[in-house]
């Protein structure tokens, strides 16, 4: 499935809920986080619906990849200086909330409200 109409990042991908993009390209999309943990919280996720890391496999490394990348890019362009955190969730006990894979990239001056 490359989009599932029941997804909420699905429908940020379709442009059916906004979001404030800070990146995009024909695989990617970048989005600041609605309830920010830290100063500067963004989301970068597939376009394509992969509900989880339990999805991936080698096929995706190239993605990952791009995806991880883009982090310390956008951390820059947002002001970020002094180090930043990326974090995946995956599935209940790892603290996964929306069922479509997304890289949380944190920074800013603490203290955060978590993370
Ligand atoms: P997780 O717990 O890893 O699944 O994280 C889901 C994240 O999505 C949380 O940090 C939420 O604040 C964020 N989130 C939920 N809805 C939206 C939205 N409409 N726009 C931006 N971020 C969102
Ligand atoms: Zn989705």
């Amino acid at each position: 499935m490359t989009h599932d109409p029941n997804c909420l990042f699905c429908k940020i991908v379709a442009g059916q809920i906004p979001s404030k993009k800070v990146y995009e390209d024909e695989d990617i999309l970048a989005f600041h986080d609605i309830h920010p943990w830290a100063p500067v919280h963004v989301l970068i996720i597939p376009k394509r619906h992969i509900a989880s890391m339990s999805d991936v496999t080698e096929a995706e490394a190239v993605l990952l990849g791009k995806m991880t990348a883009l982090g310390p890019r956008l951390m820059k362009e947002l002001g970020v200086t002094n180090g930043f955190r990326h974090v995946i969730n995956t599935g209940p006990d790892g603290g996964q909330e929306v069922l479509h894979l997304h890289l949380h990239v944190m920074g800013g001056p603490r203290p955060w409200l978590k993370g």
